[in-house]
């Protein structure tokens, strides 16, 4: 109408795309504050010794509040890898698991996450020892799971920062194991203790023989290595026996323990 009468607008793709990208910035800007506001709210879950069913530490997964309502980190990272401030997310949840060691006796040992921003980012180191200093936390206490495609831009600068976190005291665990690309070649050059199978190869393990050979594979390879072995997805008693007989390290998933509060755990 405001082209005047007697004319025609098309609406092309473009105007769909840009209100679309309109949309998803707007999501985005609301993430980021969000964020910046520490709305993060952190959930644990188990991961278990497979041959003695002990719990052998926790994972912390990050959830964002927002008006009320827990958002899944599915729905908000890739928005903040894209558009937001992942290292600010990163750092804030070391920042938090470090208390919850120190508040939660029962918490011996805790795996947090890492995003490619958030493990190249300079102001990691120092805030690990800042913050393990405060709260008089042993390092040996942290697994850092890094994912391969995160570990992927830079071989070298990822070895180096990994050996500072080890000279710390860190562990370090490479995640989604199977995934991403040149998976051997990184596997032989991080100086990681474990490897995390990714849950794609294990939720259908006990129906899906390519998916059981892939696993016995990777188990293989791991432990000539010297690398202990997790398996998530775990979802049900068959799974776990089958890993059981492979000769996988430790298990997590819903079967045995869903990710909660840790006023839930203990
Ligand atoms: P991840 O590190 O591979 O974590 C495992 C995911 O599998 C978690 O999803 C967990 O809740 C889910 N899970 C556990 N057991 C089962 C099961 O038996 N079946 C199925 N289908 N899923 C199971 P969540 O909490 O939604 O986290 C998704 C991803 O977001 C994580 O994958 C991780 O890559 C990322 N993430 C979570 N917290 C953080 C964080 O604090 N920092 C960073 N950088 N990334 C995080
Ligand atoms: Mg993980
Ligand atoms: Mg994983
Ligand atoms: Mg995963």
């Amino acid at each position: 109408k405001k082209m005047g009468r007697n004319t025609a607008h098309l609406y092309n793709q473009n105007d769909i795309l840009s209100k679309e990208l309109q949309a998803s910035l707007e999501w985005a800007r609301t993430l980021h504050q969000a964020v910046a506001d520490d709305n993060l709210i952190l959930h644990f879950q188990p991961i278990y010794h497979i041959a003695t069913r002990e719990i052998a530490y926790y994972e912390a997964l990050v959830r964002l509040e927002l008006d009320g309502k827990l958002i899944m980190p599915g729905e908000f990272i890739p928005a903040l890898e894209r558009e937001g401030d992942m290292s600010l997310l990163d750092r804030q949840v070391i920042s938090k698991a470090i208390y919850y060691l120190a508040e939660h006796s029962g918490l011996n040992k805790i795996a947090i996450n890492l995003s490619a921003q958030g493990f190249s980012d300079e102001r990691l180191i120092p805030l690990l020892q800042e913050k393990l200093q405060q709260y008089q936390i042993d390092a040996n206490r942290i697994i850092f799971e890094l994912t391969e495609s995160a570990s992927l831009t830079n071989i070298a600068a990822t070895q180096k920062i990994i050996e500072q976190l080890s000279e710390l005291g860190c562990e370090f665990s490479i995640d989604d194991f199977g995934t991403g690309f040149s998976t051997f070649t990184y596997l032989k050059q991080l100086p990681a203790q474990s490897v995390k199978i990714d849950g794609s190869f294990i939720v259908d393990l006990a129906n899906n023989s390519v998916d059981l050979a892939l696993v016995k594979a990777i188990c293989e390879v791991a432990s000539a290595l010297n690398k202990r072995t997790v398996a998530e997805f775990v979802e049900n008693e068959e799974t776990l026996n089958i890993l059981a007989d492979i000769g996988v390290t430790y298990a997590q998933g819903y079967h045995l323990c869903k990710p909660q509060p840790v006023e839930g755990l203990f």
